[in-house]
C-alpha cells in the first residue's frame, strides 16, 4: 500500500509516469504587455541610488535577464565603478520597490496566445503551480525572494528545483532531468543548458521560431497553443 503525504503520492504519481516539471518565465512567454512600471522602477534606481539620471534600461535588451543583472550590466556601461554595485543593491532593490507600490496600476497586461489554457492544463494534471516561480524578468516583483537571493539567472535553477521538490513531497531536489525551462528569448535557451536542462522554447518574445532554434531550444512552438506539442514533450 503507498503511503505518504497527499504531495509524496502526487509527486511519486507524475514522477512514475515520466513527467518532465515546467519552470516558466513570465514575460513574452504567458503574459505581454506595457509594463512600465517595472521599467520605470529601474531608471528611478540608477537616478536616485547610482546618480545616473541619464541611464535607461533602453540601453540594453533585458529580455531573459533577471533584475540584478540588468542593474549591473546598465550602471557599469554608465561609468559607475563595479566594485561598489554590490554594496547600492540593497538600496536600488528597495527604490524599484517603493516606485512599483506607487505606479504599478498604470501596467495593462495581457496573457500570450494559450498561455490560460496551458495553464489550465497543469493544473488539471495536478502539476504544482509553485512550478511558476523563481523563472523570470519580472521574479523580483512576483516572487521576492528568489530575484534578491541571484545574480545570474542559472542560479536561479537550484531554487527553483528545491522549491518544485518541496511541492511534489520529496525529501531532496529532484536531479535537473526532471524539469523543462520554458522561455521565449535566446538567454532562456542560455539559461537551460548552463543548468543542464531541457528547454522548450515559445516565440511569442521578440525572437522568431527560427532564431530559437538555432540558439538550441530542444522544442520550439510558435505559441503555447501549440499545447499538444508541448504536453507531448512533457509527458503529461
Ligand atoms: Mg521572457
Amino acid at each position: 500500500m503507498m503511503r505518504g503525504s497527499p504531495e509524496q503520492l502526487r509527486g511519486q504519481e507524475l514522477l512514475s509516469r515520466g513527467v518532465k516539471f515546467p519552470l516558466i518565465d513570465i514575460d513574452k512567454t504567458l503574459i505581454l504587455g506595457k509594463n512600465s512600471s517595472h521599467f520605470g522602477a529601474f531608471n528611478y534606481a540608477f537616478k536616485t541610488v547610482f546618480g545616473l539620471p541619464n541611464a535607461s534600461i533602453n540601453q540594453i535588451i533585458p529580455d531573459g535577464m533577471i533584475d540584478r543583472q540588468i542593474i549591473s550590466e546598465v550602471v557599469r556601461s554608465n561609468g559607475f565603478p563595479v566594485k561598489e554595485i554590490p554594496q547600492r543593491m540593497p538600496a536600488a532593490v528597495d527604490a524599484m520597490l517603493t516606485y512599483f507600490r506607487i505606479h504599478k496600476s498604470e501596467d495593462t497586461f495581457a496573457s500570450t496566445p494559450g498561455a490560460a489554457d496551458f495553464l489550465t492544463v497543469l493544473q488539471r494534471e495536478g502539476l504544482p503551480l509553485g512550478l511558476l516561480t523563481g523563472i523570470g524578468f519580472r521574479s523580483f516583483f512576483e516572487y521576492g525572494a528568489f530575484g534578491d537571493q541571484a545574480d545570474q539567472r542559472v542560479d536561479l535553477i537550484p531554487l527553483a528545483i528545491s522549491r518544485a521538490s518541496n511541492l511534489l513531497g520529496q525529501p531532496e531536489s529532484l536531479p535537473e532531468k526532471h524539469f523543462v525551462i520554458m522561455g521565449d528569448s535566446p538567454r532562456d535557451v542560455a539559461c537551460a543548458k548552463a543548468g543542464g536542462l531541457e528547454v522548450i522554447a515559445v516565440a511569442t518574445g521578440s525572437y522568431s521560431t527560427d532564431q530559437l532554434r538555432d540558439a538550441g531550444a530542444d522544442l520550439v512552438v510558435a505559441t503555447l497553443e501549440e499545447q499538444q506539442k508541448i504536453c507531448t514533450f512533457l509527458n503529461i
